[in-house]
């Protein structure tokens, strides 16, 4: 393992791992990466692109992000007509609807303010109708009892939105957080989830790590890991399929939402995108320090924090429009006179008339 954290140091972490709550939470106004033990992460790190180990400034960073590959890897399929619609749960109380349809209304603003051209993609609640259609053709919106945000990435059969509406979570912008959901509804990714930013130790593509990552500073690692032993902390701190756990281990841990995606299962386009609203800030999902602060689950190589973004980046725009290109105009377009026309029985009826009146002058 070539981690930039020892165990020892990773151990010493989890022992102040005292409270832990739900996978994201409040993020903390400029905290500092200074840990409790006074260690300084990623103080002398370069910032490396992963891929070839180049550096990579803000200025040549393209905005680009990663989208699944349609039905791959147990991923959704793309939404059919480029359409996504959603209905409540029926355990969805009135006032949680009245808030979730006003800021899934706003947060589906937030992508066509920003370049998806609504006539082309679209997402919408469904009509009554709609909804009582089949299963796979709509999202189902649940409103947890503990507080989380997830979605399906894209179409699932079985797709679901589990959106808190407490707007101190995550970004601590519901907005915004349900601009993120909606992203993975339509199939993006966590932009730092790419493989190319993260070593071939840790199931990614680079030689080296791009970021300084500190899975004993996640909030479940305490209750997850708590009676492993070291190995097992390893194991399961450093892949995602390590992380999801298998025979073996009793839970699943949340570092499944930091390490990388096989590059096999995604479409990645550009270079790591620090402005895709698909990322996580440096705290999202660390531990609470008390007084709203939460502590540093990963950084850039270089010790630089990674923040929220509360709108979709050009590059976010991109994938989803790389996912669901505008349909290729009809080669063959319907007629009126064609048996596919809904107006063809009035053509017929005037086009009869029409002739009826040359050959017998205004009586028909
Ligand atoms: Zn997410």
């Amino acid at each position: 393992m070539k981690s930039l954290l020892s165990l020892s140091t990773l151990l010493s972490l989890y022992l102040f791992s005292f409270f832990f709550y739900a996978v994201t939470g409040c993020p903390p106004p400029g905290s500092s990466l200074m840990l409790r033990d006074g260690t300084i992460i990623g103080e002398h790190a370069e910032w490396l692109r992963g891929e070839n180990g180049t550096r990579l400034t803000r200025d040549e960073i393209d905005k680009r992000s990663m989208h699944v590959i349609s039905g791959k890897a147990g991923f959704g399929r793309l939404w059919e007509g480029n359409t996504a619609i959603y209905c409540f749960a029926g355990s969805v109380s009135n006032d949680d609807r009245t808030i979730l349809r006003r800021d899934l209304t706003a947060a589906w603003e937030l992508w066509t303010t920003a370049g998806i051209d609504a006539r082309i993609i679209n997402f919408r609640e469904a009509t009554v109708e709609e909804c009582e259609g089949p299963r796979n053709t709509y999202i189902q919106i649940v409103v947890p009892k503990k507080d989380s945000l997830s979605s399906s990435l894209g179409n699932t059969g079985t797709s679901r939105m589990t959106l808190s509406t407490n707007p101190d979570m995550a970004m601590g912008d519901r907005v915004g957080n349900y601009a993120h959901e909606i992203g993975h509804v339509f199939g993006l990714m966590h932009e730092h989830q790419r493989p190319e930013m993260w070593s071939t130790a840790y199931g990614g593509t680079a030689d080296h790590n791009s970021f300084i990552w500190n899975c004993a500073n996640l909030a479940d690692y305490a209750e997850v890991l708590g009676n492993a032993d070291e190995e097992t902390k390893t194991r399961r701190c450093q892949t995602r399929d390590g992380a999801a756990g298998g025979l073996m281990d009793s839970k699943s841990l949340s570092a499944t939402n930091w390490l990388p995606v096989p590059a096999s299962n995604v479409v990645v386009a550009g270079d790591f995108d620090m402005t895709s609203i698909m990322i996580y800030a440096t705290e999202a999902g660390g531990y609470a320090l008390g007084g709203g602060l939460r502590a540093p689950v990963y950084t850039l190589a270089n010790g630089d924090l990674l923040h929220y973004n509360h709108a979709p980046s050009a590059g976010d725009i991109a994938a989803i429009n790389d996912l669901y290109p505008a349909p290729a105009p009809d080669p063959q377009p319907c007629m009126l006179y064609d048996a596919c026309s809904p107006f063809r029985t009035a053509y017929e009826h005037i086009k009869g008339c029409v002739n009826c009146q040359q050959q017998q002058g205004n009586h028909c």
